[in-house]
């Protein structure tokens, strides 16, 4: 399979000291360098690949695009940014995203503190200095850095670990093999092969009405078939790209406000209080807008198993409606629930599979048994191949973190404590792991969230955090062993409210064998949490231990995160809906 490597740069050790180190350089490692700077704390950046951008500059398949409005699939914190910035499309493709990080690491200045082609390897906790010894190896082969810092900002991304699965024979391939995650910079050219294509999550769906474009023959492997919107994708008009820009201190707020963290419609009624007749022409109304706000069609859908048959058999309709050949069309209808693993938003995916050049293998009962020199065997028989795009996915929330040794007191690794899943306080820290930071760690909504308010919430939290420490003369925070196992419980319980539990995705860690099957992200919507960040830290950090203080009972300042003390939208969480927990999450 085609590598995860960066050209090699040659530069000088670094040793330190700094305030932070911080680990990676997507939208989280960007952001966190930003604030570091702004609150006058020293940092340096350690990045694998060569350039900025993180999971846009790693995912560049064709038909790489978000699928949050780029309007609100962007930084929030600099209102010049978001005047200056001109996104093209409603969802922007992965070309423009990564534009627009290098955009903003030129913008402020963010590139002197970053170390490129350099991967973090392991991070120790030297218990006596109370400090962490960060060591990296840089790609060119010419050896490592040792770096010493008070604090460690682990902004690895939650979709940045690839799943490789290794499937026999696979040396014995003659063709390249691909990972969606890892493309080759210079694109790759499918013209005149015969491909296949393994996976059906998001990655699949975006590319494979690309790659059939292309392709002389393509052969999708599906083991699980998924949900998927149109996105009804297209230019933005510039009138309306104009009424976004003169009120986006509004839009930005509303979307904080939001369990989602972007803003779009939503209908908060249960769906089986409409007629039939009411929630079809509600269903209709929705697809034909299309995108993720589609499961915003009524508030109960991830709720309500009864509801969801409703969404979802109208879904398979749609598929049924587009894809010509019956057989196939079943295939492709999926039965579990409705949102359970992530929707996705595609353009032409259904219908590609009414090409002749198209066609569909069922790996769901019988796997893959293997490659050979020029294909993929399945039940026995063998599909002739010239090319593989293994679309399948990520370790998801702990993978790149599981690739660091990561050792915090008494020796103990961040992955012998997280073997029966993740144990974090508010998806930012774990107990034993003085001073060490997670961006969107596992326990925070994360992944349920637009990610970049995620980010940008989290990291500011972060930053004001260490800004209070060195306001009271603090050397260490530690969360407490008692609220992180709170924390951990209710993560948990609050999963349980959600059908989204029910099905084997990569939020439960069930896409990849051996991993344990433990809810990752916070389902209790993104504004609750936000309101738990903040009660946490206008209480002085009561789940923390704060070490070392010479001052006792110093109010923290609120620094940057004033912008997320915004109150909860009522019209979207209703407080019967707060009380029961039920808060609707895309
Ligand atoms: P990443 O962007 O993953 O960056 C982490 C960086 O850390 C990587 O560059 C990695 O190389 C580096 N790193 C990791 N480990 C090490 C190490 N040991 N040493 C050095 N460097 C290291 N989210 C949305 O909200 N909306 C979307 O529309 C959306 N679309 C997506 C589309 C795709 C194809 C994928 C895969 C994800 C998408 N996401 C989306 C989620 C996306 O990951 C986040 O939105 C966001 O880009 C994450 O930023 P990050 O900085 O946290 O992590
Ligand atoms: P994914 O959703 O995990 O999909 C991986 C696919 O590979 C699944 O269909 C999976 O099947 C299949 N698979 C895995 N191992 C397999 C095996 N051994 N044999 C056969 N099939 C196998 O990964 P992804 O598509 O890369 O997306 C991951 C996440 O990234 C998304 O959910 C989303 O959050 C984000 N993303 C977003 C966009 C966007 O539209 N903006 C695009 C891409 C990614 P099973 O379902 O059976 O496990």
């Amino acid at each position: 399979m085609t590598s995860k490597s960066a050209p090699p740069t040659s530069r000088a050790p670094l040793s330190g000291p700094v305030d932070a180190v911080v680990v990676g350089a997507g939208f989280g490692g960007l952001y966190a360098l930003h604030c570091l700077r702004q609150a006058g704390f020293s940092a340096v950046a350690f990045e694998t690949g060569d350039g900025v951008g993180g999971t846009w500059y790693w995912n560049r398949y064709p038909g790489a695009r978000c699928d949050v409005e780029s309007l609100q699939y962007s930084y929030s914190f600099s209102e010049d940014l978001d005047q200056e910035w001109n996104w093209s499309e409603k969802y922007a493709p992965q070309p423009e995203i990564l534009s627009y990080a290098n955009h903003v690491a030129d913008r402020f200045d963010l590139r002197r503190d970053i170390r490129f082609s350099t991967r973090v390897v392991a991070a120790t906790f030297d218990e006596a200095r109370a400090l962490w010894v960060v060591e990296t190896e840089r790609l060119d082969g010419s050896g490592g850095d040792r770096v010493e810092a008070r604090f460690c900002i682990m902004a690895v991304g939650c979709l940045s670990s690839a799943n490789k699965p290794p499937f026999a024979g696979m040396a014995d391939f003659k063709g390249p093999i691909y990972h969606t995650g890892e493309w080759p910079k210079d694109g790759v050219d499918f013209t005149g092969l015969r491909v296949g294509v393994i996976g059906t999550g998001s990655s699949a769906i975006q590319s494979i009405p690309l790659i059939a474009e292309q392709a002389k023959a393509l052969t999708v492997f599906q083991r699980t078939p998924n949900y998927s919107v149109p996105a009804y994708n297209a230019p933005l008009d510039p009138a309306y790209v104009a009424e976004v820009k003169a009120n986006y201190p509004a839009l930005r707020a509303k979307a904080r406000s939001r369990p989602t963290g972007f803003y779009f419609p939503f209908n908060t009624q249960p769906a089986l209080a409409s007629t039939p007749e009411e929630r079809r022409r509600q269903y209709e109304e929705a697809w034909a807008r299309g995108g993720l706000p589609f499961l915003g069609a009524y508030g109960d859908l991830l709720f309500n198993k009864e509801a969801n048959d409703t969404i979802a058999e109208f879904a398979r309709e749609k598929i049924r409606g587009i894809v010509k050949d019956p057989k196939t069309a079943e295939l492709l209808c999926p039965e579990n629930v409705f949102g359970c693993k992530r929707l996705c938003v595609d353009t032409n995916y259904f219908a590609t599979y009414n090409k002749p050049h198209v066609s569909l293998v069922d790996v769901s009962k019988t796997p893959i048994e293997r490659f050979t020199a020029h294909g993929l065997v399945v039940g026995g028989k063998t599909y002739e191949l010239d090319a593989v795009v293994c679309a399948t996915g990520f370790a998801a929330m702990t993978g790149a973190f599981d690739k660091i040794r990561i050792t915090g007191r008494g020796g103990l690794t961040l992955a012998e404590k997280w073997q029966a899943g993740p144990r974090t306080y508010l998806g930012v820290a774990s107990a034993g792991f003085p001073n060490l930071f997670m961006v969107t760690g596992p326990g925070s909504p994360s992944v349920l969230a637009s990610m970049i308010q995620a980010i940008e919430q989290h990291v500011d939290w972060m930053v004001d955090m260490m800004a209070h420490l060195r306001d009271v003369g603090a050397r260490t925070f530690e969360a407490r062993i008692e609220d992180e196992d709170r924390w951990v419980a209710h993560v948990n319980e609050v999963s349980q409210v959600s059908l989204r539990s029910t099905c084997s995705s990569w939020y439960v860690g069930a896409n990849v064998p051996g991993r344990p099957r433990v809810f990752m992200p916070y389902i209790g919507g993104f504004p609750v949490y936000v309101q738990k960040c903040n009660e946490e830290m206008d209480g002085g950090y009561g789940g923390f231990v704060l070490d070392g203080a010479t001052t006792r009972n110093a109010p923290p300042e609120i620094r940057l995160t004033r912008r997320w003390h915004v109150p909860l939208d009522m019209d979207v969480i209703s407080p019967a809906m707060l009380a029961a927990r039920q808060v609707p999450v895309v």
